[in-house]
């Protein structure tokens, strides 16, 4: 950052609202340690003007934007090429400007991959059950039915919006296992490997609250994974955990999603080494705040 000249090409986050964004500190962490002379950061874009905001970000040669929310569905219409990820998820959050074209990625679903493959989860063969289906809950049931998971249980307080998202991941994958169940249905399902909590229940502050406490459902888990990165233990995970359940928080898939966004840009490969130093920094910078 100390180290800006003309050379210095410039990235930052689209969204609304973007203050409490982590992304600066773990692109310019990237910059620093790849030796990249670029700069990340944050960009507040007020509702109605996300359009000028993409094509003056072009105009201005940035190399490169992640999309948050409100904004991952509607830049896709702004956008050249989609890759065929962010076509099944159906959202957008990372694009790059190249060659007078600006692209189009998903990177959450493999910033989650990679952060459960890290710990071992294994998605092949498996029942999973979604509890969501929202942004996160498609990057997620993607990245299950992409690795041939045995079956997707999908729940969500709006039905409809997990239907939608159940038709849409067969029309990508024809031979997917996946049912619709409420809250009640889902807790009498017998066998069940992992639960994916994508909902936002439980987030900072209301830190006590779980969408499923009941025990005998969490203790037949192998794994409880959780998006919510704050706090770093929901009520969710301390719950299956009591009941001797492995389990994960988000951070790895916020930090695993910007590992593949910044190695798009830049057309590098970060040397797992430098991925795993990063990772601890990262790690210290979010719980030590
Ligand atoms: P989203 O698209 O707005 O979806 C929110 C989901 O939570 C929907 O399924 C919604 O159900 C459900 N929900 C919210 N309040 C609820 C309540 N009171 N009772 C029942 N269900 C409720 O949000 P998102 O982008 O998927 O994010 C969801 C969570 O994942 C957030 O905590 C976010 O921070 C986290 N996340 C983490 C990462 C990461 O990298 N770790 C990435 C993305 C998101 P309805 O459909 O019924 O409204």
């Amino acid at each position: 950052m100390n180290n800006i000249d003309g050379k210095t090409r410039t990235l930052g986050l689209i969204g609304n609202p973007v203050e409490h964004t982590m992304s600066p500190f773990i692109h310019n962490l990237f910059a620093n340690a790849m030796n990249i002379n670029m700069v990340y950061v944050p960009f507040h874009v007020e509702n109605g003007y996300l359009e000028p905001a993409i094509k003056g970000a072009k105009a201005l040669n940035l190399l490169g934007n992640n999309i948050t929310v409100p904004y991952k569905v509607e830049v896709m219409q702004y956008l050249d090429e989609i890759d065929k990820n962010a076509k099944v998820i159906g959202a957008v959050n990372t694009i790059h400007y190249k060659e007078d074209k600006i692209y189009g990625y998903n990177t959450d679903a493999a910033g989650f991959l990679k952060s459960s493959l890290k710990v071992g989860i294994e998605f092949e063969g498996k029942i999973v059950s979604i509890l969501g289906a929202g942004g996160a809950a498609k990057a997620i049931a993607a990245v299950c039915a992409e690795n041939r998971v045995k079956k997707i249980y999908l729940t969500n307080r709006t039905v409809e919006k997990a239907e939608a998202l159940k038709n849409t991941l067969q029309t990508h994958y024809p031979e997917l296992n996946i049912d619709v169940l409420d809250y009640n249905a889902l807790l009498l399902v017998e066998e069940m490997d992992i639960c994916f909590q994508t909902t936002s229940i439980g987030m900072f502050p209301n830190v006590e609250a779980s969408p499923i406490t009941e025990l005998n459902f969490l203790s037949k888990l192998k794994w409880a994974v959780d998006a919510i990165y704050n706090p770093s233990e929901t009520k969710f995970l301390s719950l299956a955990k009591s009941q001797g359940v492995k389990t994960l928080n988000g951070l790895g898939m916020l930090y695993y999603q910007a590992v593949r966004a910044f190695e798009i840009w830049h057309g590098v490969t970060i040397p797992e080494e430098i991925i795993d130093q990063c990772y601890a920094r990262f790690t210290q910078y979010v719980y030590s705040r």
